[in-house]
């Protein structure tokens, strides 16, 4: 069976300018090295704004640190014109590992659609970058006990076209929208609920050893005091954290499973 290292990702969204990214990446840096952390066992990333990267790359190359990074989205295009987007070979060029795609606040503010996230999953991984791909129920639909079927809807519309190969680099993070932002963090059940289905659902598209080698994730206001009770769950491989992430102190917890 695969053995896969945890993810912790910080998605810092549209907080803390190029200035401020350093600060908080020079600290997350120190109190980790403080603690003696080892990235062979949990990997850690941060996910800045776009214009935030040249600056996280500095940092990163300068120290040599461990941490590893991403971006909040990527272009369903190579080049061209396209005005305001970013290409994917943009970002490996600096350095950037991840790539968040089809994140909930995309969706919902932005109008992103399964064919759209699917199109994005492909460029970045064509680019070389490992999409961070976010799925995840509403409210209503949880509340009409639609969540699983959702979820997994949107996880193969995202998927369409992927071969084996290519799905192994992609991470899931399931991601309630209800539990993001909002200091309602889904159940370790709820989240170990959608994990394995999210793992089944792979073995059934593709074959068990590319579900074993997926990471999963889960996101929605994971913090230092709920962390450890929801990575101890079997399918779940690490989190994709927002609110939390911008403490550097508060992450660098979460990372080691503290509270
Ligand atoms: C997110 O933005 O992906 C997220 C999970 O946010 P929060 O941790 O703040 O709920």
């Amino acid at each position: 069976m695969a053995t896969r290292t945890p993810l912790m990702a910080g998605n810092w969204k549209m907080n803390l300018d190029h200035q401020q990214a350093i600060q908080t990446l020079q600290k997350l840096a120190w109190t980790l090295k403080d603690a003696k952390h080892d990235f062979g066992t949990v990997e850690v990333a941060v996910v800045p704004p776009f214009t935030d990267l040249r600056s996280v790359q500095t940092l990163v190359d300068a120290d040599k640190l461990e941490i590893v990074y991403g971006a909040q989205d990527v272009s369903a295009h190579e080049s061209g014109a396209y005005t305001g987007e970013i290409a994917p070979s943009f970002l490996a060029k600096l350095g950037v590992t991840y790539a968040v795609i089809g994140h909930s606040e995309r969706r919902e503010y932005h109008a992103e659609n399964d064919a759209l996230v699917n199109a994005k999953v492909k460029n970045a991984l064509k680019a070389g970058l490992k999409p961070i791909l976010c799925v995840g129920e509403d409210l209503e639909t949880r509340r009409a006990a639609a969540h699983v079927a959702h979820t997994l809807l949107q996880l193969e519309g995202a998927l369409v076209d992927l071969t084996a190969a290519q799905v192994r680099d992609v991470v899931v993070a399931y991601e309630p929208v209800w539990a993001i932002g909002t200091g309602e963090t889904a159940t370790p059940e709820d989240a170990q609920e959608l994990a394995e289905a999210i793992r089944g659902r792979v073995a059934e598209l593709y074959d068990d050893e590319t579900a074993q080698a997926v990471r999963v994730l889960y996101g929605g206001s994971v913090k230092s005091s709920n962390v450890a009770s929801i990575m101890a769950k079997p399918d779940v491989d690490g989190a994709l954290v927002g609110g939390a992430s911008l403490d550097p102190e508060e992450f660098a917890k979460i990372v080691r499973y503290q509270s």
